[in-house]
């Protein structure tokens, strides 16, 4: 049974003060989870997790990593503006973009970022717009299809990102020709995995692939990134991912492979955002209808707009009746949101207990890809980010947007101050 990290009192007290719908956060569980991260594994001696910014984009939280010895993936001038103002220095960024834009691997390079190419024609590219830096990386995509025990994981061959093998032999050589002198290299070949064979499996490719290097081009890599991957079971009957067992595959592959190859002293890095954060956020939302037709409706005062995972991949979130979590699931609820989209449904035909308006509803894993992936459409508005502390204090880490926001961006039109919009209830 998944059970939220806040109950059903301590929501009462908080939504006295923020108003649902609204992103919360739990400080102990990202700590103790980086912690759980970081010592298995603790024996590759420069190891660093660089979170994934795109999974969940706040100063606040990115400062909670921070000072556990995380470092920091961005994609976006917004984000290495992030990771800058959040305190990230130099090689604590790892910049792995795509289809990237002049000014942001200027801005990368100023920051002293590790830049990681995504293509071939990036080297030129990259020495046109700011010029070689000495540590670089290069993102590998091996083609056709990733397969664990004869299980297809995912399709690299249909994937945007990455250098063939050809282009990434050569491209080191390139590199090295240009100036550059330390070299690491890149995959990320499946999502949200749920088995401890994805990290090992890909590191037996990676670290093969590193041996080749070194023995076709004479580079000796310093660094090889795991990147993201790892998975969170988001349904209750989900077995989660065992990080020292996936660590601990990883180092035999390393043991195996990169040791007799005189690689022995590689750097491990990784890029997660789901496993660093999925689990330890959630969505809070009122329910504020009750809706009997053809089939029974809940709407929320939260939708799409606040997670788009379950309207554009189907995706399954759990949801937890706040207060109500020991009693019956006697009721089959389409959980919705207020968009004009008929996929706009939190879950469809779920069991749960009787729904009042008024309810709590808690959607669970909502941590990373969550409030990050929000939008605008409909008019609505992003909601706020609060961080639940580990001393049980609540802290306002990012105010919902208001009608303000909104018309921030319109030319040549403003809200007019005797607006009726202005009114509190309506815009809080
Ligand atoms: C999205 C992304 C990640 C994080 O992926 P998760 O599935 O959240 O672990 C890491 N690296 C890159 C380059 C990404 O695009």
């Amino acid at each position: 049974m998944k059970k939220p990290f806040v109950t059903r009192a301590q929501l009462d007290d908080i939504t006295l003060k923020y108003p649902t719908p609204f992103h919360l956060y739990d400080e102990k569980g990202i700590n103790d989870n980086a912690a759980r991260v970081n010592g298995a594994f603790s024996w590759n001696p420069g190891f660093r997790e660089y979170f994934a910014v795109k999974a969940t984009p706040n100063p606040a939280i990115l400062k909670l990593l921070r000072a556990k010895g995380c470092g920091v993936d961005c994609a976006s001038l917004p984000e290495l503006m992030l990771a800058e103002a959040s305190g990230f220095r130099g090689q604590e960024i790892m910049f792995s973009s795509n289809a990237t834009p002049a000014e942001e691997f200027i801005y990368a390079k100023k920051l002293g970022a590790i830049i990681n190419l995504d293509d071939i024609t990036h080297i030129d590219f990259l020495e046109e717009a700011a010029g070689i830096p000495e540590t670089i990386c290069c993102r590998y995509n091996p083609g056709g299809n990733f397969k664990i025990s004869n299980e297809i994981m995912d399709t690299p061959g249909e994937a945007k990102y990455g250098f063939t093998k050809p282009q990434i032999l050569e491209g080191y050589s390139r590199l090295r020709d240009k100036g550059a002198r330390t070299f690491g290299v890149h995959a990320f070949l499946a999502s949200n995995t749920l088995t401890n064979e994805y990290y090992p499996a890909l590191s037996r490719e990676l670290f093969g692939l590193a041996v080749e290097i070194k023995e076709k081009t004479g580079i000796c890599l310093s660094f090889i990134n795991l990147s993201g991957g790892i998975g969170i079971p988001y349904r209750p009957e989900g077995e989660p991912n065992d990080i020292d067992a996936i660590a601990n595959g990883v180092r035999q592959a390393y043991e195996d492979i990169l040791v007799p190859a005189g690689l022995g002293d590689v750097k491990i890095f990784t890029e997660l955002g789901r496993f660093m954060l999925g689990p330890y956020g959630c969505l809070v939302a009122t329910a504020v209808h009750r809706k009997e037709i053809y089939k029974q409706y809940i709407g929320l005062d939260a939708c799409a707009a606040n997670l788009m995972r379950p309207a554009i991949y189907g995706a399954y979130h759990h949801i937890t009746v706040a207060g109500k979590e020991e009693l019956p699931a006697t009721e089959t609820y389409d959980i919705t949101g207020s968009l004009c989209e008929n996929n706009d449904k939190f879950a469809i035909d779920r069991k749960l207990p009787p729904i009042e308006t008024g309810d709590l509803i808690v959607i669970h894993d909502t941590g990373a890809h969550g409030f990050s992936m929000g939008y605008n459409y409909n008019g609505k508005l992003r909601s706020a980010e609060l961080l639940l502390k580990e001393n049980g204090e609540v802290e306002l880490i990012r105010r919902a947007e208001t009608a303000d926001d909104y018309f921030a961006t319109l030319k040549g039109i403003t809200l007019p101050d005797e607006s009726f919009a202005r009114g509190k209830a309506l815009i809080r």
